[in-house]
């Protein structure tokens, strides 16, 4: 029987059986719509409030400052749309390696003429220039948003948000940061943290796909970006995802009771597949930080390798072997251009790049596998 190997977690993970029972619970017992006043309402609020609580008490801030979303992209689109409209924001200071929900974003306010861009300098590993980002914040004359993410979900790049927080502090400005890649993977202390907006979708952690939320530090006061209900304290018209939401909500608490180990175990899949790409694969290197593992996402390698005559078909032959990885973003599959997050940190075209990313399902055996395969198509090129 064909094996299949998944190492595409970046891009979505498969859910966790726990999740998936929680959630047929819920559609069986709880089909009340939460805004119904009886009895049958009632319990799925109640279910709807206790996840939030849930997901608030993680990340140590307020139930009240969590919205409910379908996803990371409305999140984003929520947080930076509803700044420029309602904050009096006028100029956007992001980089060139954003994931599209927040980089089509700004372009969609700068095209309308709601506000101006500017783009921080980073380096040829993705890493934020501070420096330039202080020099654009005393440069800027109106109020500002920063918008950075917290990981980059191609190259693995992290930035440091209590760093990125104080400049902004400093500076009198607004600072969001898309954690999607990061949240259940990392611990937030969002008491300790002063930040504005950060976001969330529960299928980077073995939760749901099509639901998110969107943190909203109690200090601000926006309207909301979709008009309908009373729903989310009238933040977010429309009937809630019910299912989904108790399913991020649980997808989180696994995630989070479990984080340690889960870290550990990922980072030495990630070690061992570093080890053997540098022994086995001769001009072998990697983009971004992926492979430092104290300055990356764990859960994200990204491999660049020689150039073969076979690069345009490595993830094609890899997926013939039943090896599920992306060449870049998968988030933009379909479009047959290049990743702009390779393109922006000036990575060499001829390059082929296979972003690996890995989950707590992963082993070393998937790994010695996929190698297998990766190497037999170097050698069969080479003989
Ligand atoms: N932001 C980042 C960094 C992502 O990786 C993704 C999804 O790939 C998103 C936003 C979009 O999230 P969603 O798929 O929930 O809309």
């Amino acid at each position: 029987m064909k094996r299949s190997i998944y190492f595409d977690n970046a891009a979505t993970t498969p859910m966790d059986p726990e999740v998936v029972r929680t959630m047929a619970n819920i559609m069986e017992e709880s089909y009340g719509n939460p805004s119904s006043t009886h009895h049958l309402g009632r319990k799925t609020k109640s279910h709807l409030e206790r996840s939030r609580k849930s997901v608030a008490k993680h990340l140590n801030c307020l139930p009240g400052e969590i919205f409910f979303t379908s996803g990371g992209t409305e999140a984003d689109n929520m947080a930076l749309i509803c700044s420029v409209r309602d904050l009096g924001v006028r100029h956007i200071i992001t980089s060139s390696i954003e994931h599209h929900a927040v980089s089509h974003t700004v372009d969609y306010l700068v095209k309308q003429g709601s506000c101006t861009a500017s783009y921080v300098n980073i380096d040829e590993r993705g890493n934020v220039d501070l420096e330039d980002l202080e020099r654009l914040l005393s440069n800027s004359g109106e109020k500002t948003l920063v918008s950075l993410m917290h990981a980059n979900n191609e190259i693995g790049t992290l930035i440091s948000l209590g760093d990125v927080s104080r400049i902004c502090r400093r500076h009198g400005a607004y600072f969001h940061s898309d954690t999607v890649q990061t949240m259940s993977h990392f611990r937030y202390d969002l008491a300790e943290l002063d930040i504005d907006f950060i976001t969330c979708s529960a299928h980077k952690f073995h939760g749901p796909k099509g639901v998110g939320f969107l943190y909203i530090n109690k200090e601000l006061r926006i309207h909301p970006l979709i008009h309908g209900g009373a729903q989310e304290r009238e933040m977010r018209g429309g009937t809630e995802n019910i299912y989904g939401i108790v399913g991020l909500a649980k997808a989180m608490d696994v995630a989070y009771s479990e984080l340690d180990e889960h870290r550990r175990h990922i980072e030495g899949v990630k070690a061992y597949m570093v080890d053997r790409l540098r022994q086995d694969i001769e001009g072998v290197e990697f983009n971004g930080e992926s492979a430092d593992l104290s300055r990356s996402l764990y859960t994200v390698l990204n491999v660049s390798l020689p150039p073969t005559p076979l690069s345009a078909m490595l993830l094609f032959n890899l997926d013939i072997y039943g090896i599920c990885v992306s060449g870049g973003s998968a988030c933009s599959s379909g479009s047959d251009k290049g990743s702009h997050v390779l393109e922006g940190i000036g990575s060499d075209p001829d390059r082929p790049a296979v972003r690996f990313s890995f989950s707590k399902y992963n082993t070393r055996t998937d790994v010695d596998y996929a190698l297998e395969k990766l190497i037999g198509m170097y050698s069969a090129v080479e003989s």
